[in-house]
């Protein structure tokens, strides 16, 4: 198998037992106990007493404070906790899997065959769960095939919400076309963005609804659609509204007649409202939300997904750059109002085209301490989070509960060396810190001793 040099970092990190893990080599045991360890579960602002953990299968079946013995008839390993943390693993509830494994020069290169932009792509998904993050909710690019390799255990990677093409209106935010590029409609042909699967450019009621259709066709478990203006994007200025409300209706009734939601991309108090009068259900960004727009999420329970974004690099076009500046600007106002009243409030890292960056995943959870505690941080990337997964009803690709270490909850834990409540610097170091990663009940990384016992 083809590895990356950063996947070979991680793997030599790892040590020798983890790399035999990640490649899923040797039986994975049918059960483990974790014992003596403090959990945090969470929901709760402090851990546990000290505590033993039985997973059996992909699921928590027991949390006792007394020994727990070996189920009988399975094969079971044993993990010395010695006073460690158990906590979720995290969640990360706004990622481009696919946009973040490459440069963008590298996705425009014609020499970059989409089987390189996949196999990247599945790389960068090994990393992120080998970062801890356990589930990622995909706002948008080709994730399905990697996604089923990953949930057949050919690919190791964290659970995947897929949302698939992101849809977009001609001149929207996913409208990736080069400037000299026609539409489709118009004397040119589909653009590379849409045959790679990175977006559909649909315009009307009618390409609207087929987009839709198509993605949850491949099965996508909610939809994501442009309703503003972005940074990032060539043409469309940031306060402008895309989707006429009739649009946008199409998606969410062809979403809804599927069992799941809408999610939008957009920032302003104009296309927030427009997307919410359609139905949507999330909202991606809205850091130029205004406080009567934040209200009226809370008041008609519509989640948003947040991120604490950083300035564009220096090698940005300069109105991209100032777009940028515009949004950041913005997010202290959305995270105060927000919390103020108390919009259900979800967080993700938003990473593109920049796979140096990806590292840094875990250390953007704690530019929150800004707006939260360190107990309301954790809980957001893991228990509130989930809760944002579970919103795509029957057509979660998980079913269970996820976001929680408490009986009856699907086995995706991590095991901290420290209590990261009093110190929550230690999760921005998992190669360090983070001892044992699981996920779905199987171990992909273990460096603490172990003991088996059949
Ligand atoms: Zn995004």
């Amino acid at each position: 198998m083809f590895h990356s040099r950063a996947v070979r970092r991680a793997l030599f990190i790892l040590g020798c037992m983890a790399a035999q893990a990640v490649h899923a080599q040797g039986p994975q045991p049918t059960a483990v106990v974790v014992e003596n360890v403090r959990i945090f579960d969470g929901t709760s602002a402090r851990l546990s007493a000290p505590s033993n953990v039985l997973v059996v299968g992909n699921v928590i079946q027991a949390i006792s404070t007394d020994p727990i013995a070996d189920p009988t008839g399975a094969s079971v390993i044993r993990i010395q906790g010695g006073g460690r943390t158990v906590m979720p693993g995290l969640i990360d509830n706004h990622v481009h899997i696919f946009m973040s494994a490459s440069r963008q020069e590298d996705m425009l290169d014609p020499k970059t065959t989409p089987e390189i932009l996949q196999s990247r792509a599945a790389e960068e998904a090994t990393l992120m769960l080998l970062r801890g993050f356990t589930s990622a909710r995909d706002m948008g690019g080709p994730v399905f095939d990697f996604k089923r390799s990953i949930d057949q255990g050919k690919t190791v990677g964290p659970r995947i919400y897929p949302s698939g093409a992101m849809v977009s209106q001609t001149s929207g935010h996913g409208d990736s076309r080069l400037p000299s590029e026609r539409s489709r409609r118009f004397f040119g042909v589909a653009s590379k963005g849409e045959c790679l699967g990175v977006n559909f450019i649909a315009d009307g009621r009618d390409e609207v609804l087929t987009a839709t259709r198509e993605n949850l066709r491949f099965g996508a478990s909610q939809i994501k659609v442009m309703a503003g203006g972005g940074a990032a994007s060539a043409y469309d200025p940031l306060d402008e509204t895309q989707y006429t409300l009739d649009e946008m209706l199409a998606a969410v009734q062809a979403a809804d007649d599927w069992g799941t939601y809408v999610t939008v991309h957009a920032y302003t108090p104009k296309a927030v409202r427009r997307a919410v009068e359609a139905g949507i259900k999330c909202i991606e960004h809205g850091q130029l939300l205004d406080e009567p727009t934040m209200k009226l999420l809370a008041k008609k329970g519509i989640w948003l997904s947040l991120q604490a974004l950083d300035e564009a690099p220096e090698s940005q076009a300069a109105d991209v750059k100032a777009k940028k500046h515009t949004v950041v600007e913005g997010t202290d106002n959305a995270f105060k109002w927000a919390r103020k009243h108390k919009v259900k409030l979800a967080w993700g890292t938003d990473f593109m085209f920049a796979p140096a960056n990806n590292k840094n995943q875990n250390a953007d959870i704690l530019k929150l301490k800004q707006w939260l505690t360190s107990f309301e941080t954790l809980k957001l990337v893991t228990h509130d989070n989930a809760q944002l997964l579970a919103l795509s009803g029957p057509r979660n690709p998980y079913p269970g509960k996820l976001g929680v270490v408490r009986e009856g909850a699907l086995a995706d834990l991590l095991l901290v060396d420290g209590n990261p409540l009093e110190n929550i610097q230690l999760i921005a170091d998992p190669a360090r810190n983070f001892v044992v990663i699981m996920k779905d009940g199987k171990i992909y990384k273990n460096t603490v001793r172990q003991g088996t016992s059949q």
